[in-house]
């Protein structure tokens, strides 16, 4: 499965991301033209040259070379960074613009901000983001990979809610395995075998689980054996970890006994480079030895083969469409020449078949740009935005117990993620963070303001009360489920554009009722956790912030998940889904939108092992549909 010597490097191929130009590309002979190099693009070009086609990345960041020196380029940034969010490590681009998190504030409609890269009219503002450097948004990713439920892909049969997959956990089963494999997951099958999960015999995850932290084995002391009933049901609570992408200890028994090679760090030989996690806390924004899986790793496989190019700082800003037959003809991209200039050349790229992997915001955008919910069936184009929302609660242990050591999160509670409550409320997965406060307080930067401004601590004694309350602090961060609803929609308006001229994301989202009971339903929860382990609840929640949601007469804060979906789902038929299960548009024979805006629900798991597993699924169709196109048979199903 994996194809890597141990003893090899893998050498993002020098030059490689600018050797080809927009005007090479433009005319060139491609069987695919693939818009965006994230996970999900990497992985179907990967797939797609190994089984022999000529395929053309068109990527909108920049990338010199995802090689060591602009990896390093971009912790040199991180490290220098006054405000360390999400995007700090990677450049300001006014020609391919990314959301921050520090972007968001509030907003009347009568007072519409447009100097922001998403464009938000309502109260409620979500501070999601996603990267577009080449890599994507793997590059910040926390590196989080857990499967769906089963029960996900079928929840309106059994719950009554949200949408049922046109596919199923066991069709989909397979593809897990080769996600996991490129990704390289570490965990352990008997970690996972919950609520229905379920492996083949004999299955083995590529590396052993990460040990859990030391704050993990506090709170499970408490949280172990608790019980919790809901629509009268008993749950009973227990402290697991999480599968991880990122380095681990490599499982011998992996693939039948033949192991598992971790992809270190990219184009470089030094072995302890990325080869194992060091549990320093930095998987977001960056990690700083590539111990995390980034698409960097993928690329480089791909590009290494011969058969996949490249193209970077080229902005996709058309899908161009025969009125003949909806057949697309070509993806017009805007090819700008630096960061510091708005100046840019057009050229069209044609191939034979054209997959969208600029992710679920942008997916939209480029569609909706390109005006085509005129020819869509469904009208479903930027409908349906998904996200986790994120109820963030905090506390103070009465003991140190290590926070800041370990990976972001080496694991949580997942028990209440299915169940037959979810007919009535959404169920969530708990992350028990090893980072403290930082997200839900700016720690540590807002305990040190506080203890030297306010309560003029100096020296040795600021240190000792730094280190303390650093050590203590437990954030525990509920990943609640929030179902597909048509209203929470990308959309693109003419008042809105980019730097290229491009229309920028107009973004309307709010957290629904279904959503809001989970988290009414979290809050207790976190008070029943915090009181089993002593520790004093800091939790507050401000109704005049930009995320702050009224339920039955409480406000609370959400956040948002940072796991975008949803904006042109998949269906049983053009008139209820943009794409069919293996993520070929309906209406375009000739184009497939991969990537998390395909899925119908986002259940209670970060979403990028599934979209990774999908994105396998779809390259093997698509390598069927090419085959077929040298014989014209319409390929479907
Ligand atoms: C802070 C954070 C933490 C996260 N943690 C986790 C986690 O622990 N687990 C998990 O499962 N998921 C996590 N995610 C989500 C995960 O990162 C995404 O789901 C995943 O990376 C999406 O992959 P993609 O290939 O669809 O999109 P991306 O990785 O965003 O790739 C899209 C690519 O398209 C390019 N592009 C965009 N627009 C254009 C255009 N017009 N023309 C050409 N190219 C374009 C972009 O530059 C980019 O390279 C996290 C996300 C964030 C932000
Ligand atoms: S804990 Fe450190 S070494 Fe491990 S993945 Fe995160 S940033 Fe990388």
């Amino acid at each position: 499965m994996v194809s890597y010597d141990g003893t090899d490097p893998v050498i993002f191929p020098a030059g490689a991301a600018t050797q080809t130009s927009a005007a090479e590309a433009a005319q060139g002979e491609w069987d695919a033209v693939v818009v965006g190099g994230g996970m999900a693009g990497s992985i179907v070009a990967e797939q797609l040259g190994q089984a022999g086609y000529k395929v053309v990345i068109l990527e909108a960041g920049p990338g010199k070379d995802l090689d060591l020196a602009e990896y390093e380029s971009y912790l040199s940034r991180f490290y220098g960074a006054v405000v360390k969010d999400n995007q700090s490590p990677y450049p300001f681009n006014p020609n391919a613009r990314m959301p921050r998190s520090t972007d968001t504030m509030p907003v009347r409609p009568e007072t519409p901000r447009d100097d922001f890269y998403l464009v938000q009219e309502d109260k409620y503002c979500t501070d999601t983001t996603f990267t577009r450097v080449l890599g994507g948004t793997s590059m910040h990713w926390e590196g989080k990979a857990l499967r769906m439920l089963p029960e996900d892909f079928d929840l309106r049969t059994k719950y009554g809610q949200g949408l049922n997959w046109p596919l199923s956990y066991d069709d989909l089963e397979p593809y897990y395995r080769k996600a996991e494999a490129e990704l390289g997951v570490a965990a352990e099958v008997e970690d996972q075998t919950y609520l229905g999960m379920h492996f083949p015999k004999g299955y083995v995850f590529p590396m052993h689980r990460m040990p859990p932290s030391y704050l993990d084995q506090v709170v499970a002391r408490g949280v172990d054996g608790m019980r919790v009933t809901l629509a009268d049901d008993d749950y009973t609570l227990q402290v697991r970890s999480f599968p991880q992408a990122r380095n681990g200890v490599p499982n011998a028994a992996y693939d039948g006994g033949k192991g598992f090679v971790p992809v270190g760090a990219v184009s470089t030989s030094q072995v302890e480079e990325g080869e194992r996690c060091q549990g320093n806390t930095n998987c977001v924004p960056i990690c700083p030895v590539q111990a995390k899986y980034h698409s960097g790793k993928t690329l480089a496989k791909a590009l290494s083969k011969g058969n996949v190019k490249i193209v970077t700082q080229a902005v996709a800003s058309k899908v161009e469409i025969s009125e003949h037959d909806r057949r697309v003809t070509g993806i017009t991209v805007k090819k700008y020449e630096s960061l510091n200039s708005e100046k840019y050349e057009e050229y069209t790229v044609k191939g034979t078949v054209y997959i969208l992997c600029a992710h679920a915001i942008e997916n939209a955008r480029l569609m909706l740009a390109s005006d085509m919910q005129r020819m869509s069936r469904s009208k479903l184009i930027g409908c349906n935005l998904m996200d986790h929302a994120y109820l963030l609660t905090w506390g103070l242990l009465p003991e140190p117990a290590g926070t800041m050591r370990g990976t972001t999160c080496t694991g949580g509670i997942t028990d209440l993620r299915g169940g037959r409550f979810r007919a009535t409320q959404a169920g969530f997965g708990v992350d028990i963070h090893n980072d403290g406060w930082g997200w839900a307080t700016g720690s540590p930067y807002t305990d040190l303001v506080e203890l030297v401004d306010k309560r003029g601590l100096r020296g040795r004694e600021l240190r000792r009360t730094l280190g303390n309350r650093i050590s203590r602090q437990l954030l525990l961060a509920f990943m609640i489920d929030l179902l597909p609803d048509r209203s929470n929609t990308v959309t693109v308006d003419e008042r809105y554009k980019d730097a290229l001229g491009n229309l920028k994301p107009v973004v309307s989202f709010k957290i629904p009722p279904y959503t809001m009971r989970g988290a009414a339903f979290a809050r207790k929860l976190a008070t029943d956790i915090f009181e089993k382990l002593g520790a004093e609840d800091r939790t507050t929640y401000d109704k005049n912030s930009y995320s702050a949601v009224e339920h039955d007469g409480q406000w609370y804060n959400i956040v948002g998940g940072n796991h975008l979906a949803g904006t042109h789902i998949m269906g049983t038929d053009p008139a209820n889904s943009v794409v069919d299960h293996t993520q070929h548009s309906w209406d375009h024979e000739n184009l497939y939108l991969v990537g998390p805006g395909s899925m119908p629900s986002i259940g209670t798991s970060n979403i990028s092992l599934t979209m990774a597993a999908l994105a396998f699924r779809s390259a093997a169709h698509i390598v069927k549909h090419l085959r077929a196109a040298k014989a014209p048979v319409a390929v479907r199903g």
